[in-house]
Protein backbone atom coordinates (compact mmCIF):
# COMPACT_ATOMS: atom_id res chain seq x y z
CA UNK A 1 0.00 0.00 0.00
CA UNK A 2 1.30 3.60 -0.96
CA UNK A 3 1.53 6.84 0.84
CA UNK A 4 0.42 10.11 -0.79
CA UNK A 5 1.17 13.39 1.01
CA UNK A 6 -0.84 16.97 0.61
CA UNK A 7 -0.73 19.94 1.90
CA UNK A 8 -2.80 22.94 2.76
CA UNK A 9 -2.56 26.57 4.75
CA UNK A 10 -5.46 27.86 5.83
CA UNK A 11 -5.85 31.70 6.31
CA UNK A 12 -8.29 31.79 8.96
CA UNK A 13 -9.30 30.37 12.19
CA UNK A 14 -11.51 27.26 12.58
CA UNK A 15 -12.26 23.68 12.77
CA UNK A 16 -11.93 21.41 9.31
CA UNK A 17 -12.21 18.02 8.34
CA UNK A 18 -10.13 16.70 6.03
CA UNK A 19 -10.59 13.70 3.97
CA UNK A 20 -9.13 12.01 0.86
CA UNK A 21 -10.04 9.80 -1.81
CA UNK A 22 -8.67 7.94 -4.71
CA UNK A 23 -8.49 6.49 -8.38
CA UNK A 24 -6.91 4.73 -10.80
CA UNK A 25 -4.59 5.97 -13.07
CA UNK A 26 -5.20 4.37 -16.01
CA UNK A 27 -9.20 3.92 -15.39
CA UNK A 28 -10.15 7.69 -13.91
CA UNK A 29 -13.71 6.64 -13.38
CA UNK A 30 -12.63 3.74 -11.11
CA UNK A 31 -13.06 5.45 -7.56
CA UNK A 32 -12.67 4.62 -3.77
CA UNK A 33 -15.19 6.08 -1.14
CA UNK A 34 -14.06 9.26 0.99
CA UNK A 35 -12.27 8.29 3.51
CA UNK A 36 -13.25 8.93 7.18
CA UNK A 37 -12.74 12.70 8.10
CA UNK A 38 -9.64 13.82 10.50
CA UNK A 39 -10.51 16.99 11.93
CA UNK A 40 -7.80 20.07 12.09
CA UNK A 41 -8.10 22.85 13.99
CA UNK A 42 -6.37 26.17 12.68
CA UNK A 43 -5.33 28.74 15.37
CA UNK A 44 -4.12 32.29 15.24
CA UNK A 45 -0.25 32.33 14.76
CA UNK A 46 2.02 33.79 17.62
CA UNK A 47 2.91 37.40 17.47
CA UNK A 48 6.91 38.19 16.89
CA UNK A 49 8.55 39.21 19.71
CA UNK A 50 11.83 40.42 20.25
CA UNK A 51 14.29 39.85 23.04
CA UNK A 52 15.26 42.70 25.38
CA UNK A 53 18.58 44.18 24.82
CA UNK A 54 20.82 45.19 27.74
CA UNK A 55 23.04 48.29 27.54
CA UNK A 56 26.37 48.84 28.18
CA UNK A 57 28.72 52.26 28.54
CA UNK A 58 30.36 54.28 30.41
CA UNK A 59 28.44 56.55 33.17
CA UNK A 60 31.11 60.26 32.70
CA UNK A 61 31.98 62.47 30.35
CA UNK A 62 32.10 65.59 29.42
CA UNK A 63 30.56 68.60 26.82
CA UNK A 64 33.37 67.85 24.32
CA UNK A 65 33.62 64.11 24.24
CA UNK A 66 31.39 61.70 22.34
CA UNK A 67 30.69 58.91 24.33
CA UNK A 68 30.35 55.12 22.67
CA UNK A 69 27.57 52.74 23.76
CA UNK A 70 26.49 48.97 23.12
CA UNK A 71 24.20 47.04 23.99
CA UNK A 72 23.49 42.88 24.12
CA UNK A 73 22.43 41.45 20.36
CA UNK A 74 19.06 39.79 20.63
CA UNK A 75 16.75 37.84 18.30
CA UNK A 76 13.19 37.82 17.21
CA UNK A 77 10.91 34.68 18.18
CA UNK A 78 10.36 34.45 14.11
CA UNK A 79 14.10 34.47 12.96
CA UNK A 80 13.92 38.15 11.44
CA UNK A 81 16.60 40.26 11.67
CA UNK A 82 16.58 42.72 14.06
CA UNK A 83 17.36 46.42 14.62
CA UNK A 84 18.66 48.76 17.55
CA UNK A 85 17.33 51.87 18.77
CA UNK A 86 19.47 54.03 20.99
CA UNK A 87 17.30 57.05 23.72
CA UNK A 88 20.34 59.32 24.87
CA UNK A 89 17.68 61.03 27.39
CA UNK A 90 18.00 64.76 26.03
CA UNK A 91 15.01 64.59 24.00
CA UNK A 92 17.24 62.21 20.76
CA UNK A 93 17.76 59.33 20.03
CA UNK A 94 19.31 57.92 16.78
CA UNK A 95 17.91 56.23 14.10
CA UNK A 96 17.33 52.16 13.85
CA UNK A 97 20.76 50.56 13.36
CA UNK A 98 21.56 47.70 12.32
CA UNK A 99 24.89 47.75 14.51
CA UNK A 100 24.69 47.29 18.56
CA UNK A 101 27.00 49.79 18.60
CA UNK A 102 26.15 53.84 18.64
CA UNK A 103 27.55 57.41 20.47
CA UNK A 104 26.37 60.09 21.89
CA UNK A 105 27.69 64.02 22.69
CA UNK A 106 25.92 65.90 25.11
CA UNK A 107 26.48 69.51 24.67
CA UNK A 108 24.70 70.24 28.12
CA UNK A 109 26.21 69.37 30.87
CA UNK A 110 23.64 67.07 33.24
CA UNK A 111 22.24 63.80 33.63
CA UNK A 112 20.97 61.80 31.23
CA UNK A 113 18.93 58.39 31.18
CA UNK A 114 20.21 56.05 28.27
CA UNK A 115 17.71 53.18 26.64
CA UNK A 116 18.02 50.98 24.17
CA UNK A 117 15.48 48.83 22.35
CA UNK A 118 15.45 46.24 19.52
CA UNK A 119 12.66 46.03 16.75
CA UNK A 120 12.08 43.33 13.59
CA UNK A 121 13.79 44.90 10.60
CA UNK A 122 10.50 44.02 8.66
CA UNK A 123 8.12 44.24 11.12
CA UNK A 124 9.16 47.37 12.71
CA UNK A 125 6.19 47.24 15.20
CA UNK A 126 7.29 44.22 16.94
CA UNK A 127 9.96 45.88 19.67
CA UNK A 128 11.35 44.96 22.62
CA UNK A 129 10.93 46.70 25.81
CA UNK A 130 13.22 49.38 26.46
CA UNK A 131 16.58 48.52 28.57
CA UNK A 132 16.88 49.39 31.79
CA UNK A 133 18.91 53.05 31.75
CA UNK A 134 22.38 53.79 32.25
CA UNK A 135 22.70 56.87 34.15
CA UNK A 136 25.28 58.74 32.59
CA UNK A 137 26.49 62.24 34.06
CA UNK A 138 27.82 64.83 31.95
CA UNK A 139 30.31 67.68 33.35
CA UNK A 140 31.63 70.81 31.68
CA UNK A 141 34.79 70.11 29.94
CA UNK A 142 37.98 72.55 31.33
CA UNK A 143 38.43 75.39 28.78
CA UNK A 144 41.87 75.42 27.25
CA UNK A 145 43.35 77.99 25.00
CA UNK A 146 46.06 76.57 22.13
CA UNK A 147 48.95 78.49 22.72
CA UNK A 148 50.19 82.56 23.11
CA UNK A 149 48.97 84.76 20.95
CA UNK A 150 51.88 85.62 18.30
CA UNK A 151 52.14 89.39 16.95
CA UNK A 152 51.50 90.29 12.90
CA UNK A 153 54.60 90.22 11.22
CA UNK A 154 53.24 93.20 9.56
CA UNK A 155 52.80 96.04 12.46
CA UNK A 156 55.79 98.66 12.25
CA UNK A 157 58.88 97.98 12.85
CA UNK A 158 59.82 101.87 13.11
CA UNK A 159 57.80 104.54 14.04
CA UNK A 160 58.43 108.19 15.13
CA UNK A 161 58.10 109.21 19.23
CA UNK A 162 54.25 110.09 19.35
CA UNK A 163 53.10 108.44 16.10
CA UNK A 164 50.20 106.56 16.42
CA UNK A 165 51.20 102.73 15.37
CA UNK A 166 48.42 100.14 14.77
CA UNK A 167 49.36 96.66 16.88
CA UNK A 168 47.92 93.71 15.99
CA UNK A 169 47.91 89.97 17.07
CA UNK A 170 47.11 86.64 15.18
CA UNK A 171 43.78 84.88 16.88
CA UNK A 172 43.86 81.84 19.23
CA UNK A 173 41.82 79.19 19.55
CA UNK A 174 39.95 78.36 22.44
CA UNK A 175 38.24 74.66 23.07
CA UNK A 176 34.67 75.54 23.77
CA UNK A 177 34.25 77.89 21.16
CA UNK A 178 33.79 80.86 23.73
CA UNK A 179 34.91 84.24 22.59
CA UNK A 180 38.42 85.29 23.61
CA UNK A 181 39.52 89.15 24.05
CA UNK A 182 42.96 89.99 23.93
CA UNK A 183 45.48 92.64 25.06
CA UNK A 184 49.08 93.91 24.69
CA UNK A 185 52.16 94.52 26.69
CA UNK A 186 53.83 97.57 24.87
CA UNK A 187 56.87 97.58 26.31
CA UNK A 188 57.28 100.46 27.53
CA UNK A 189 55.07 99.40 30.96
CA UNK A 190 51.92 100.34 29.33
CA UNK A 191 48.97 96.59 28.96
CA UNK A 192 46.79 98.10 26.57
CA UNK A 193 43.16 97.28 27.42
CA UNK A 194 41.55 94.05 26.60
CA UNK A 195 39.94 93.84 23.44
CA UNK A 196 37.70 91.71 21.47
CA UNK A 197 38.97 93.19 18.03
CA UNK A 198 42.88 91.86 18.22
CA UNK A 199 44.29 95.67 17.20
CA UNK A 200 44.73 98.61 19.38
CA UNK A 201 46.55 102.05 18.23
CA UNK A 202 49.10 103.01 20.70
CA UNK A 203 51.91 106.25 20.14
CA UNK A 204 55.35 105.54 22.25
CA UNK A 205 56.06 108.92 23.79
CA UNK A 206 59.69 108.32 24.15
CA UNK A 207 62.38 107.14 21.45
CA UNK A 208 63.88 103.37 21.96
CA UNK A 209 63.07 99.93 21.28
CA UNK A 210 60.38 98.06 22.39
CA UNK A 211 59.14 94.39 22.44
CA UNK A 212 55.41 94.35 22.01
CA UNK A 213 53.52 91.18 23.33
CA UNK A 214 50.12 90.09 23.37
CA UNK A 215 47.88 87.69 25.58
CA UNK A 216 44.46 86.34 25.31
CA UNK A 217 41.85 85.10 27.76
CA UNK A 218 38.06 83.70 27.17
CA UNK A 219 35.49 86.75 27.89
CA UNK A 220 33.33 84.74 29.80
CA UNK A 221 35.83 82.61 32.11
CA UNK A 222 38.35 85.49 32.49
CA UNK A 223 40.69 83.17 34.85
CA UNK A 224 40.83 80.65 31.31
CA UNK A 225 44.54 83.21 30.31
CA UNK A 226 47.40 82.64 28.09
CA UNK A 227 50.84 83.33 28.59
CA UNK A 228 52.39 86.57 27.09
CA UNK A 229 53.48 86.06 23.51
CA UNK A 230 57.00 84.06 23.38
CA UNK A 231 59.96 83.84 21.36
CA UNK A 232 60.19 84.51 17.90
CA UNK A 233 56.35 85.66 17.83
CA UNK A 234 56.72 88.66 20.02
CA UNK A 235 57.04 92.04 17.57
CA UNK A 236 60.27 94.87 17.87
CA UNK A 237 59.44 98.63 17.22
CA UNK A 238 62.65 101.08 17.21
CA UNK A 239 60.69 104.75 17.65
CA UNK A 240 62.82 107.52 16.51
CA UNK A 241 63.17 110.91 17.93
CA UNK A 242 62.04 113.83 15.55
CA UNK A 243 60.68 113.66 12.30
CA UNK A 244 61.29 111.30 9.43
CA UNK A 245 63.85 112.73 6.93
CA UNK A 246 65.04 111.65 3.67
CA UNK A 247 68.25 111.83 1.79
CA UNK A 248 68.61 113.73 -1.02
CA UNK A 249 67.23 111.37 -4.09
CA UNK A 250 69.97 111.06 -6.27
CA UNK A 251 69.61 110.05 -9.81
CA UNK A 252 72.29 107.16 -11.05
CA UNK A 253 73.00 106.74 -14.86
CA UNK A 254 74.93 103.82 -15.52
CA UNK A 255 73.96 102.97 -19.15
CA UNK A 256 76.83 102.37 -21.18
CA UNK A 257 74.30 103.82 -24.91
CA UNK A 258 70.96 104.83 -24.17
CA UNK A 259 69.16 104.56 -27.34
CA UNK A 260 65.77 105.48 -28.82
CA UNK A 261 63.05 102.70 -28.63
CA UNK A 262 65.15 100.42 -26.26
CA UNK A 263 63.95 99.92 -22.49
CA UNK A 264 66.65 101.19 -20.01
CA UNK A 265 66.57 100.71 -16.09
CA UNK A 266 67.52 103.95 -14.27
CA UNK A 267 68.19 104.20 -10.39
CA UNK A 268 67.32 106.11 -7.43
CA UNK A 269 69.06 106.55 -4.05
CA UNK A 270 66.98 107.90 -0.98
CA UNK A 271 67.02 106.72 2.03
CA UNK A 272 64.53 107.06 5.48
CA UNK A 273 66.00 108.10 8.84
CA UNK A 274 63.27 105.38 10.12
CA UNK A 275 64.17 102.88 7.87
CA UNK A 276 61.04 103.37 5.65
CA UNK A 277 60.83 101.98 2.40
CA UNK A 278 61.29 105.05 -0.29
CA UNK A 279 59.19 105.25 -3.92
CA UNK A 280 60.63 107.67 -6.21
CA UNK A 281 59.98 109.21 -9.51
CA UNK A 282 61.90 110.21 -12.50
CA UNK A 283 61.29 113.74 -14.87
CA UNK A 284 62.44 112.25 -18.09
CA UNK A 285 63.30 115.72 -19.32
CA UNK A 286 60.81 115.54 -22.05
CA UNK A 287 57.59 116.62 -20.51
CA UNK A 288 56.87 112.87 -19.35
CA UNK A 289 57.12 112.00 -15.37
CA UNK A 290 57.00 108.41 -14.30
CA UNK A 291 54.69 106.89 -11.46
CA UNK A 292 55.61 106.36 -8.58
CA UNK A 293 57.88 103.45 -7.93
CA UNK A 294 58.44 101.49 -4.97
CA UNK A 295 62.24 101.01 -3.32
CA UNK A 296 62.79 97.14 -1.64
CA UNK A 297 63.52 95.51 -4.48
CA UNK A 298 67.00 95.26 -3.79
CA UNK A 299 66.83 97.24 -0.85
CA UNK A 300 65.32 99.67 0.54
CA UNK A 301 67.26 102.67 -0.14
CA UNK A 302 67.26 101.84 -4.04
CA UNK A 303 64.32 102.27 -6.21
CA UNK A 304 64.59 101.27 -10.36
CA UNK A 305 62.71 102.68 -12.80
CA UNK A 306 62.29 101.20 -16.28
CA UNK A 307 61.46 103.99 -19.40
CA UNK A 308 61.85 103.51 -23.39
CA UNK A 309 62.66 107.30 -24.78
CA UNK A 310 60.26 107.62 -27.94
CA UNK A 311 63.51 110.12 -29.79
CA UNK A 312 67.29 111.00 -29.81
CA UNK A 313 68.23 113.93 -27.83
CA UNK A 314 69.80 114.82 -24.66
CA UNK A 315 67.75 115.42 -21.96
CA UNK A 316 67.43 116.89 -18.67
CA UNK A 317 66.40 114.24 -16.33
CA UNK A 318 65.66 114.96 -12.24
CA UNK A 319 64.51 112.16 -9.73
CA UNK A 320 62.09 113.11 -6.53
CA UNK A 321 61.64 110.49 -3.98
CA UNK A 322 58.94 110.62 -0.83
CA UNK A 323 58.24 107.91 1.99
CA UNK A 324 56.07 105.31 0.80
CA UNK A 325 54.14 105.09 4.69
CA UNK A 326 54.26 109.07 4.60
CA UNK A 327 53.77 110.72 1.11
CA UNK A 328 54.01 114.33 2.80
CA UNK A 329 57.82 113.20 3.63
CA UNK A 330 59.42 113.71 -0.16
CA UNK A 331 62.08 115.19 -0.80
CA UNK A 332 63.20 117.94 -3.22
CA UNK A 333 63.73 117.28 -7.02
CA UNK A 334 67.15 116.77 -7.79
CA UNK A 335 69.60 118.68 -10.16
CA UNK A 336 69.39 117.54 -13.18
CA UNK A 337 71.51 115.11 -15.13
CA UNK A 338 72.15 114.83 -18.94
CA UNK A 339 70.92 112.19 -20.35
CA UNK A 340 72.42 111.26 -24.16
CA UNK A 341 69.70 109.42 -26.37
CA UNK A 342 70.69 108.07 -29.81
CA UNK A 343 68.65 107.58 -32.69
CA UNK A 344 67.69 103.99 -33.49
CA UNK A 345 66.74 102.71 -37.01
CA UNK A 346 64.42 99.70 -36.46
CA UNK A 347 65.42 96.36 -38.15
CA UNK A 348 63.62 95.56 -41.64
CA UNK A 349 61.51 92.91 -42.75
CA UNK A 350 62.29 91.36 -46.56
CA UNK A 351 60.62 89.61 -48.64
CA UNK A 352 60.74 89.00 -52.37
CA UNK A 353 62.70 86.78 -54.81
CA UNK A 354 63.68 83.36 -53.55
CA UNK A 355 64.12 81.72 -57.06
CA UNK A 356 65.77 83.72 -60.14
CA UNK A 357 67.53 83.51 -63.52
CA UNK A 358 71.09 83.90 -64.40
CA UNK A 359 71.27 87.33 -66.15
CA UNK A 360 67.60 88.63 -64.47
CA UNK A 361 67.41 90.72 -62.23
CA UNK A 362 65.87 89.69 -58.91
CA UNK A 363 64.10 92.20 -56.41
CA UNK A 364 63.57 92.35 -52.70
CA UNK A 365 61.57 94.77 -50.59
CA UNK A 366 62.62 96.25 -46.85
CA UNK A 367 59.75 96.86 -44.97
CA UNK A 368 58.83 98.62 -41.41
CA UNK A 369 62.32 100.35 -40.72
CA UNK A 370 62.13 103.57 -39.04
CA UNK A 371 64.23 106.24 -37.53
CA UNK A 372 63.08 107.35 -33.68
CA UNK A 373 63.35 110.45 -35.00
CA UNK A 374 61.45 110.67 -38.43
CA UNK A 375 64.40 110.86 -40.90
CA UNK A 376 64.57 109.73 -44.35
CA UNK A 377 66.51 106.00 -44.43
CA UNK A 378 68.56 104.90 -46.91
CA UNK A 379 68.96 100.93 -47.60
CA UNK A 380 71.91 98.33 -48.75
CA UNK A 381 71.52 95.32 -50.30
CA UNK A 382 73.92 92.42 -48.73
CA UNK A 383 74.78 89.01 -51.20
CA UNK A 384 76.86 86.84 -48.60
CA UNK A 385 78.82 89.35 -47.10
CA UNK A 386 79.24 91.60 -49.97
CA UNK A 387 77.51 94.98 -49.34
CA UNK A 388 76.23 97.35 -52.19
CA UNK A 389 75.47 100.89 -52.70
CA UNK A 390 73.07 102.65 -50.11
CA UNK A 391 70.04 103.70 -52.12
CA UNK A 392 67.10 105.75 -50.98
CA UNK A 393 64.94 102.71 -52.18
CA UNK A 394 63.63 99.72 -50.22
CA UNK A 395 63.26 97.67 -53.30
CA UNK A 396 66.74 96.36 -53.95
CA UNK A 397 67.70 94.66 -57.23
CA UNK A 398 70.72 92.29 -58.22
CA UNK A 399 71.47 90.73 -60.93
CA UNK A 400 73.79 87.80 -60.37
CA UNK A 401 76.18 86.31 -63.14
CA UNK A 402 76.31 82.70 -61.89
CA UNK A 403 74.00 79.36 -61.23
CA UNK A 404 73.72 78.93 -57.53
CA UNK A 405 72.42 79.63 -54.04
CA UNK A 406 73.00 82.84 -52.40
CA UNK A 407 71.49 84.50 -48.84
CA UNK A 408 70.62 88.38 -49.72
CA UNK A 409 69.61 90.61 -46.57
CA UNK A 410 69.50 94.88 -46.19
CA UNK A 411 70.03 97.02 -43.74
CA UNK A 412 68.68 100.66 -42.95
CA UNK A 413 70.42 103.82 -42.19
CA UNK A 414 69.53 107.25 -41.62
CA UNK A 415 69.99 109.31 -44.57
CA UNK A 416 71.15 111.88 -42.34
CA UNK A 417 73.69 110.48 -40.00
CA UNK A 418 74.86 107.49 -41.74
CA UNK A 419 76.79 105.99 -38.94
CA UNK A 420 72.93 105.56 -37.30
CA UNK A 421 72.24 101.91 -38.92
CA UNK A 422 69.25 99.19 -38.18
CA UNK A 423 70.50 95.65 -37.80
CA UNK A 424 70.21 93.85 -40.78
CA UNK A 425 66.81 91.73 -41.85
CA UNK A 426 66.55 87.83 -41.94
CA UNK A 427 68.13 86.52 -44.87
CA UNK A 428 66.51 85.14 -47.92
CA UNK A 429 67.44 82.14 -49.72
CA UNK A 430 67.94 82.58 -53.49
CA UNK A 431 68.74 79.80 -56.08
CA UNK A 432 69.82 81.00 -59.04
CA UNK A 433 69.48 78.42 -62.45
CA UNK A 434 70.95 79.25 -65.81
ZN1 LIG B 1 9.26 40.05 11.88
ZN1 LIG C 1 35.08 80.29 28.50
ZN1 LIG D 1 57.97 107.26 6.86
ZN1 LIG E 1 69.06 110.79 -38.27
Amino acid sequence: MAENWGENQWSSVGTYDVKVQARCHDHIDILSEWSAATTVTVTEAPAETIGTPEIYGTTTGTTIEALAFSCSVVTSSLGHTVMYVFSWGDGTANSSTYSPNSGHLWNTPGTYDVRVMAHCAEHPEYESDWSPAIQVTITEADETISSPPQMVSSVADFAAVDEEVWVSCYGVVNNLGHVLEYRFDLGDGTISDWTTTRTVYYAWSTAGTYTILAQARCVDHPEVITDWTRDTYVHEITIYDGLETLLPAELEVTIYEIKAFEQHTYVVRSGSSMGHRFEARIDWGNGEVSDWVGSGYGGNNIAYINYTYQTSGTFEVMCQARCIEHPDIITEWSSTTSVPVSETITRPTITGDVTGTVGVPATWLAADAVSSDGHALEYALLVGNTEYDWTSSPTQQHTFDAAGTYYVRIRARCAEHPDITSGYTDSVRVVITD
